[in-house]
C-alpha cells in the first residue's frame, strides 16, 4: 500500500495503565493498511523547531476500525511521548504511513506465538482483531507479554480472554500478590519445553535486546528456523 502523508485529528486520549495511553485518531483521508504496520507522527522539536521529531507507532486497531488507535508508553525522559501524552480531542497531527512489513503470514494449520514487551503488543492486537485473522485463525494463539510490574500488563481483557488464547503475562518485579510467571519473557521462553515448536510461527515485538535473546533461544536451543520468526524492534 502506498505511503501517504495526511493530517489526523485526535478524538480520544485515555490512560490504560499508569504509564501507557491510547490515542485515537481520525485520519483526514482513507487510510488503508495491513495489521502489523505502523505510522509516523511529527512531534515538536524544541532543539530545532524547523525539523520536527518523527516518531513511529504500530497501529493497535484493526484495519477495519473507524479510528486509528495507537498504544503509547509515556517516557518521562522521552522527547516525543510527553507531547503525545498531553494531546486533547480536536488537536491535529501530521501523520504518514503505512510503513513496515511486520504483517501476519501464518497459515491456519499452524500455531502462532506472539511475544511482546510492553506496548510491543500493539501490532498483535491489530492482527488478532483483523478480518483476515478472524477468517483464517491459527490452531492456537500463545501470547507472552513482559512488563516490570503487573499493573503494566496490557490488553488482558481484550486479548487474553479470547477463545483459543494461551495468555502468559511475565512480570519481572511483581508484588507479593502476583500469581503468574515471575521473570522476563526471555526466561519464560527458555524454560518452555512442551510446545510444538516446529508447527509454530513466532512474532516478536518491542525491546531489541529481548528480541535478540528470544531469537537466539528459539534458533539455537529449540530448533526453530529463522524464516518462522518475524520481528519488529521498537528501540
Ligand atoms: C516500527 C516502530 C514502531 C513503534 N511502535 C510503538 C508503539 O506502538 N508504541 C510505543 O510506545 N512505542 C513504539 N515505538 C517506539 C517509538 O517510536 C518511540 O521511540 C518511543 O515512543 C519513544 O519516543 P520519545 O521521543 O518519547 O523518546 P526518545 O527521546 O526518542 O528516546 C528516549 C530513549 O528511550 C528509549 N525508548 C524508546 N521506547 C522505549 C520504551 N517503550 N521503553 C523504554 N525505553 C524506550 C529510546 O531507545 C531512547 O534511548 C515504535 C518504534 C518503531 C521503530
Amino acid at each position: 500500500m502506498a505511503v501517504q502523508k495526511f493530517v489526523s485529528e485526535v478524538v480520544k486520549n485515555i490512560n490504560i495503565t499508569p504509564t501507557v495511553f491510547e490515542l485515537y485518531l481520525k485520519p483526514s483521508i482513507p487510510f488503508p493498511f495491513e495489521a502489523g504496520q505502523f505510522l509516523m507522527i511529527d512531534a515538536p522539536n524544541s532543539e530545532n523547531p524547523e525539523k520536527p521529531l518523527k516518531r513511529s507507532y504500530s497501529v493497535a486497531s484493526p484495519p477495519e476500525a473507524d479510528l486509528i488507535c495507537l498504544c503509547i508508553k509515556r517516557l518521562a525522559f522521552g522527547r516525543g511521548t510527553p507531547f503525545f501524552k498531553d494531546l486533547k480531542p480536536g488537536d491535529q497531527l501530521k501523520t504518514a504511513g503505512p510503513f513496515g512489513r511486520f504483517t501476519y503470514k501464518t497459515p491456519p494449520s499452524k500455531n502462532v506465538f506472539f511475544i511482546a514487551t510492553g506496548t510491543g503488543i500493539s501490532p498483535f492486537h491489530s492482527m488478532m482483531f483483523s478480518q483476515g485473522f478472524k477468517k483464517t485463525p491459527p490452531q492456537k494463539i500463545f501470547i507472552a507479554i513482559g512488563a516490570r510490574t503487573e499493573d503494566e500488563i496490557l490488553y488482558y481483557d481484550k486479548m487474553g480472554t479470547q477463545p483459543n488464547v494461551v495468555w502468559i503475562p511475565c512480570v519481572s518485579q511483581p508484588t507479593e500478590r502476583w500469581k503468574g510467571f515471575k521473570g522476563r519473557v526471555t526466561d519464560y521462553i527458555r524454560g518452555l519445553s512442551d510446545l510444538d515448536y516446529l508447527n509454530t510461527e513466532f512474532y516478536l515485538c518491542g525491546n531489541g535486546d529481548m528480541i535478540k535473546e528470544v531469537k537466539m533461544i528459539l534458533m539455537d536451543t529449540k530448533g526453530v528456523a529463522k524464516e518462522h520468526i518475524h520481528q519488529e524492534i521498537y528501540y
